[in-house]
């Protein structure tokens, strides 16, 4: 899971990472409020930020100084409702600006390649951050980071000095920085990022902005349900995690439920590939039910799947290996009992392609059933091809 900044900045703070004073509007006139409290402190200068989940927002015009709370109003109507990346702004957090003399880049991540943590750090940060990693990528340090020692005031030192940094600004960057790794080895982050790290005119170094991606494999031990983004997330999505379902919204009309991630992913493929002959036809979703598919899997799945309004047509492939076919043909036949115990009558057409492990058994299973809206057909591609054409078909209607 990603966060917002403010978000980010919330968790700095608890860390004592020094960030600005700021707040969450969702409209231009608590916007105001916010910058008119900060005025009234004597600080009216602010700064007004698209919260998206993306970079770049100041390029694309997501970041403006505003100096008084009617400013603040004004820049905070021009931002909120702008598409950034793709991204709609539906909030903005209104910072108390500060006087920026230099900017750093600092951060923290899980370098996979490389089989460890790593710290980045550069004197040359700001938004061309990506650009001088290109062009001079000497003044980009990284550092490994050990994961047992993590990152003490010596470590922190030494990062900074790597990066480059100036004497005036370095002590107080090697105390955020280690700050910094423990919000990133406490709370499970894969990524903890600060650019700009700025030294301010008055001497102090914070963090301007803020990036971190938590680890969900990690949610278990931590309390980051706070930051979960409802607004953000497929209402599907939502109800597929509930049921610990491994689900995927797409855009197109051919639900797919398969068991393994390869086999799922190779399934979108083909089924894309297929669609293209039909009009574009396109995988739906993503859905992967795992090795042990119970009935109740597949129910809550096909579920899931048939609950999609731009499902026309559903393809189940299964590879039986350890869970053998018989078992994965019961499942579809009382999943498809169930739903209908449910009140909800599958009516879209269901071609289900078994192989592997027990798929005679299996295959004879579902024939013996006869149940109307499962089709069965022997391979992956012809497979494919089947639920691609029912859905053009059920497009228009045919
Ligand atoms: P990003 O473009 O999404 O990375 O957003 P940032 O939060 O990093 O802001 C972009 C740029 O806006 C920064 O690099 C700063 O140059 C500038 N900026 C952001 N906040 C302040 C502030 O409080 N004061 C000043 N002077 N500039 C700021
Ligand atoms: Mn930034």
């Amino acid at each position: 899971m990603d966060l917002f900044e403010h978000q980010a900045k919330e968790l700095f703070a608890e860390y004592g990472v020094p960030v600005q004073r700021g707040r969450v509007a969702a409209s231009p006139e608590e916007a105001r409020e916010i910058a008119a409290g900060f005025a009234a402190e004597g600080a009216p200068l602010v700064v007004v930020k698209a919260q998206v989940k993306a970079g770049g927002r100041g390029k694309a015009g997501g970041v403006k100084l505003a100096d008084g709370p009617s400013e603040a109003e004004q820049k905070a109507r021009q931002i909120l409702g702008m598409d950034i990346k793709g991204h709609t702004v539906h909030k903005v957090l209104i910072a108390s600006a500060c006087d920026i003399a230099q900017e750093y880049y600092l951060s923290f991540l899980l370098d996979r390649s490389a089989r460890t943590f790593v710290a980045i750090c550069s004197v040359q940060g700001g938004v061309e951050i990506e650009e001088v990693a290109h062009t001079n990528p000497e003044a980009v340090a990284r550092i490994p980071v050990d994961p047992l020692a993590g990152v003490d005031a010596a470590k922190a030192a030494e990062i900074v000095r790597a990066g480059g940094l100036p004497p005036e600004a370095a002590a107080q960057a090697a105390v955020l920085a280690e700050r910094l790794w423990s919000v990133f080895a406490d709370e499970d982050a894969t990524l903890v990022e600060v650019n700009p790290m700025a030294l301010t005119d008055q001497g102090e170094v914070l963090a301007v902005d803020g990036k971190v991606s938590l680890d969900d494999n990690a949610a278990f031990r931590q309390e980051h349900a706070r930051f979960a983004d409802s607004e953000g997330t497929d209402p599907l999505e939502s109800r597929a995690k509930a049921k610990h379902l491994n689900y995927v919204k797409l855009e197109g009309q051919v639900g797919i439920i398969g068991n393994g991630a390869g086999l799922v992913m190779s399934t979108l493929d083909v089924v894309a590939y297929a669609g293209e002959e039909f009009g574009g036809v396109r995988p739906a979703n993503f859905l992967d039910i795992g090795g042990g598919a119970s009935a109740e899997v597949m129910a809550d799945g096909l579920e899931i799947v048939l609950s999609d309004p731009s499902v026309r047509s559903v393809l189940v492939n299964v590879f039986g290996g350890i869970t053998s076919c018989d078992a994965v043909a019961n499942g579809i036949v009382s999943a498809i009992g169930m739903l209908g115990a449910r009140g909800e009558q599958v009516r879209h057409p269901i071609v289900v392609r078994l192989d592997g492990n027990n798929a005679a058994e299996g295959r004879r299973i579902l024939d013996e059933a006869a149940i109307g809206v499962v089709e069965q057909v022997a391979t992956m591609d012809d497979a494919a091809r089947r639920a691609a054409e029912m859905a053009a078909a059920a497009a228009t209607g045919a």
